[in-house]
This record gives C-alpha cells, structure tokens and sequence, in this order.
C-alpha cells in the first residue's frame, strides 16, 4: 500500500457520539455490503481456491434468496491469477499487477457466475476506480447502476478495476472501498470478510490475545498497533479498522470476521468484532472526497481561514490563503493546511492553480471590482469541503 494512501486513511472525520446496535442488524439489514478478502478465496501459495470462492458464493446466494440485497465486494483478482501466470508471490510492479487482475478477475467472475446460477441468481460485475468516483457526476452513474443492477435482482459483484488503475488514482484496498460503497448504496450493514476472526488487543498468534467484541469509536482501540499486510491482498486489518471507522462514522455498523464463519455472521450471530455507528450519514460526495480523493495540491491557509472552516464552517475565501502548492484545475480535490502543515479540510477547488497567486490575500469584493463577477466566488464553496480532524 503506498505510503500517500495512508495519510488520506489517517484522518478520519470528527466523531460526536455513538449509537449501541445489536449484531441481530447483520441477520435482518435488507440491503448490505459484504467485503471479501484475497487470502480467503484464493490457495495460501496465490491461484483461485475454487471450494472457498465456491463457500462465499453460496452464503450470499442463501442470503439473496431469503429477499436481502447484497453487493458482493470481492478482493482476488490479483492474487487469483498467480497461479495461471506462473507468479510466486504478488506482483510488486504496476504493470504486472494489472495484467494480474485482467486475468484474475475473469476467473473470479466465472466461479461467481456459476454458483450464483445454479441457484437461479444473475451476478454482475461492477468495476472501480477511485477517479471513477470522486467526481459528482462519476459516482452518481456507478450509484445508478448498482441500483438499477439490485432492481433487477442482480447481484452486483464490485471490485477496483485494477486493469486500468494506476497508483494515482487507486485506492489500493477493498475496505476502504467496500466501506464507500457501502455509503453510496444506503446499506443497512457493512461485513468484512478475511482471515482472522476478528480484531485483537495484540497479535492474534499470541496465547493471550483477547478477540475485542465491540468498538464504539475511534478512540476505543487508539493504543493498539495495527500494522502489517497479508501476503496476497493489499489490505492488513490496518485498512479493515480505517474502512469500519469510514463506514461507522457515517452511521452504518460494520462487522469484522472470518469467510469461515460468514454464514454466521450473515445470521446476526454472536461473533466477530463489531464497530457501532459513532456518525450520521454524510452526504456522498463529502464522504468520497475524505476518503477516495487524492488530493493533487494543497492550499496553505491563515490561522483565521483555518478558524473560520474547522469551527464556523465557512467557505474557503482568497484573503485567508497564504500560498499555494501543486498543480491542479478548477474542481480538483486539493488539501486545504493549517500554518503547521497539518492537513484540516479537503475540498474541491474552483480555481485553476495557475490564477491563484493573483488573487491571495485579497478580499472577493475587491476581486469582483477589479475582474469581474466571476472572481466573487470562493475559492472553495462549503458545500464542497469537509473537514478531517487528527485521530
Ligand atoms: N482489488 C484487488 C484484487 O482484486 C485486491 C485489493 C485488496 O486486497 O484489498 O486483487
């Protein structure tokens, strides 16, 4: 995972309270995400293991058949092509990496199609790139489809579309992915599937490492060391806590456990670790922007503009800028930093790069005097910014 991704993850949105929810919500929720990882479908040496995508396949057809709307979130395409490739491990270079999943995920998407088929159930292959869903007009159209696709009474199957992703515009796990996805498709749940059974207070190979059956916010497990990444996929439980505390602080409850036990979870047993809802819902693009966005610039801002967008929420003015950093066009998402460096908001920027220098430090008014109308507009609209706190 690349190291720029993890600054974005870091930060997570201001957090104000916490509702209990019982596990019964992952046996009932009538629409929900359920996110499956690489090392569960795939043989320990890399290569699709056919009984484990087989087992996955046939717990979400039984939920499906019983009126739930599932989106399968499903990992493996990079590591389901090992095999065939004759690959050892997984791919470090960008390039075998998307040959990797343009050959994995077709596989992957022929075991989906035939045990979905046999129980009379259409699957249907969704693909994303962060890019894809950054933009307003982007992630309405993948939300559309996926509607349109659970109308239908398709099971939509998602994954990056690594084929043509670059690490640019990727977001490089499916958690986080799953937990957006989750968002744009008003789902009730969010199950993550891998291969632990939960989240531990220390490493799980240890003897007294004890399962932590519910978080009720970030702060719960701030202490504990998260670090390290399976050999197959992209994602550790690093990226699985990030993507449950995304989806929780946008009011959706999120279960982490292992696809050995997804019947069960999908049952509203008693397992797993549970991350309760510690947000409300956000409005999408707000939440894509946090989390899916990669910023391509930044824009250095006085202690006052800083005040005036953490605290009174206003829009980001000219006179409360102080410098400039990257290039970048009108409606990019830039990072928007307080006189330490530290980043307090991301938005999109309705200003190229290149008009900025003339206009910093200089109040709209007497912009719009001297430029014209257009240049009373701020530099960043409210609507557009949101606002990440330190964890
Ligand atoms: N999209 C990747 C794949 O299908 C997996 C990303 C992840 O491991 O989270 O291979």
């Amino acid at each position: 995972m690349l190291v720029s991704k993890l600054r974005v993850a870091d930060v997570v949105p201001t957090i104000g309270w916490t509702a209990k929810v019982s596990r019964t919500v992952f046996g009932q929720s009538r629409r929900l995400v359920v996110k499956v990882g690489s090392s569960s479908l795939t043989h320990p040496a890399g290569g699709l293991d056919h009984d484990k995508v087989v087992a996955v396949a046939e717990c979400i057809a039984a939920a499906t058949q019983t009126g739930r709307q599932v989106v399968l979130v499903s990992s493996g395409a990079i590591a389901g092509a090992l095999a065939k490739l004759e690959l050892k491990a997984r791919p470090r270079d960008l390039a075998t990496q998307q040959a990797a999943a343009s050959v994995g995920q077709g596989a992957l998407m022929r075991i989906y199609t035939e045990v979905f088929e046999s129980h009379g159930l259409v699957v249907g292959q969704v693909l994303l790139t962060a890019e894809d869903v950054v933009r307003r007009s982007h992630y309405r159209n993948a939300q559309r489809t996926l509607y349109r696709l659970m109308e239908l009474g398709v099971v939509p199957v998602v994954n990056e579309n690594d084929t043509v992703a670059t690490d640019e515009i990727r977001l490089g796990d499916n958690d986080r992915l799953a937990a957006l996805v989750a968002h744009l498709v008003h789902a009730e749940a969010l199950v993550l599937l891998s291969d632990v059974p939960g989240l531990y207070d220390s490493h799980p190979r240890g003897s007294d490492a004890a399962l932590i059956a519910d978080v009720y916010g970030a702060d719960d497990i701030s202490d504990l060391s998260l670090s390290g990444s399976g050999p197959l996929g992209s994602g550790g439980i690093k990226t699985k806590v990030t993507a449950a505390h995304i989806a929780a602080g946008a009011g959706i409850p999120v279960l982490l456990t292992d696809a050995a036990r997804a019947n069960q979870a999908l049952m509203g047993a008693d397992i797993g670790t549970m991350f309760h809802p510690t947000g409300k819902r956000v409005p999408t693009r707000l939440l894509w922007l946090a989390h899916a966005a990669d910023p391509v610039g930044g824009l250095h801002l006085d202690s006052g503009a800083v005040e005036a967008i953490v605290s009174r929420k206003k829009s980001l003015l000219p006179a409360g800028i102080s410098r400039v950093s990257g290039d970048f066009h009108r409606g990019d998402p830039v990072d928007l930093l307080d006189e330490n460096g530290r980043t307090v908001a991301r938005g999109l920027v309705n200003f190229d790069s290149s008009e900025l220098p003339d206009l910093l430090g200089r109040s709209t008014e007497e912009l719009a005097r001297e430029l014209g109308s257009a240049y009373r507009r701020e530099i960043v609209h409210r609507d557009d910014l949101v606002v990440l706190l330190p964890k």
